[in-house]
């Protein structure tokens, strides 16, 4: 019955139809998910050369009161299709941002920045910037502790539109990260164009960085480059020790992975005062 191109239709239509309405299920739960208070913001330690915490990334995490935690791998493309992103993405700018001002009230975690990430439906909204600026001054949030991540997807926009948005918020003191670096549709050329202040070495690279050679000279190659532009790296998914090594030998400064920390409730958080961040 497989041969039969016919018949493969049709042992496959039940199958594409459960998936259509798991997807419009999800999308109805994911429309609620915020008046239902189901989002929540995590926080990945970002660390310097000597294991101190400088910052943390905020990752969203979903939890749903029948499927448990959901993924952002699983709801984050689903919320982009939809536009879904858009309230989503301003809640997480305003949770990071209110995280900022608190954190702004005590000496050990004053100087720690929040990375968030902005997805490139949320970037090319016309509103962007001021959705940015809003929740800075909405919070008092010091807006040089903001990092905003932005991937190489966006690079399929105009530069134009691109840096005049980058240069706007970086006029007020909001620093740009170029995220997944290398898996992605960046050239040279753009790279040079966009005022930014960060690459952060996709996890892929850094995850085979001791076995494989050409995700070795890939490295070795981001990080060469990034201190020929005089740009920062955060070295993603550093796992274990090695990995650590490797990076530090071929000059990589700032880390994050599970070597450090895993994404945790703010609560969970440890912020030692050997992990101090700098001023
Ligand atoms: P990302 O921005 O590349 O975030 C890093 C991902 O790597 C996170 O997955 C993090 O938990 C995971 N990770 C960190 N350290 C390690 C490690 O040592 N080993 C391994 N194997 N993984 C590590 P997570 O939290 O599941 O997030 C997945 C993606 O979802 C993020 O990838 C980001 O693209 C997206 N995302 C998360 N939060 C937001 C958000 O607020 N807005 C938008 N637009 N996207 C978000
Ligand atoms: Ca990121
Ligand atoms: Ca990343
Ligand atoms: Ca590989």
């Amino acid at each position: 019955a497989k041969a039969d191109g016919r018949n493969t239709i049709c042992l496959f239509l039940p199958e594409m139809q459960a998936a259509v309405s798991a997807r419009s299920a999800l999308e109805g739960d994911l429309r609620q998910s915020l008046q239902h208070d189901e989002m929540l913001l995590y926080y990945q330690p970002v660390v310097n050369e000597d294991a101190h915490l400088t910052g943390v990334e905020a990752l969203l995490r979903w939890h749903h009161p029948q499927r448990g935690m959901v993924s952002p791998a699983e709801f984050i493309p689903l919320a982009e299709q939809t536009g879904l992103i858009l309230p989503i993405g301003q809640w997480v700018l305003e949770m990071a941002c209110a995280q900022l001002a608190a954190w702004a009230q005590q000496a050990d975690t004053r100087g720690l920045s929040i990375a968030v990430n902005v997805s490139a439906r949320q970037f090319r909204h016309p509103d962007f910037v001021r959705q940015v600026t809003g929740a800075l001054g909405r919070s008092g949030a010091s807006p040089q502790r903001l990092k905003l991540e932005i991937t190489e997807t966006l690079l399929l926009s105009s530069v134009e539109d691109i840096v005049a948005k980058l240069a706007q918020l970086k006029a007020v003191g909001v620093g740009f990260s170029l995220d997944d670096f290398g898996t992605g549709y960046s050239s040279l050329a753009y790279l040079k164009r966009l005022p930014l202040d960060q690459l952060k070495i996709d996890q892929s690279f850094v995850r085979d960085v001791l076995t494989d050679p050409n995700d070795a000279a890939i490295v070795r190659t981001i990080l060469a480059l990034a201190e020929s532009l005089d740009l920062q790296v955060v070295a993603e998914g550093v796992e274990v020790a090695g990995q650590l090594d490797y990076l530090r030998r071929h000059g990589c400064k700032a880390f994050q992975g599970y070597l450090f920390g895993r994404p945790v409730p703010v609560e969970e958080l440890v912020i030692t005062p050997a992990m101090r961040g700098v001023r």
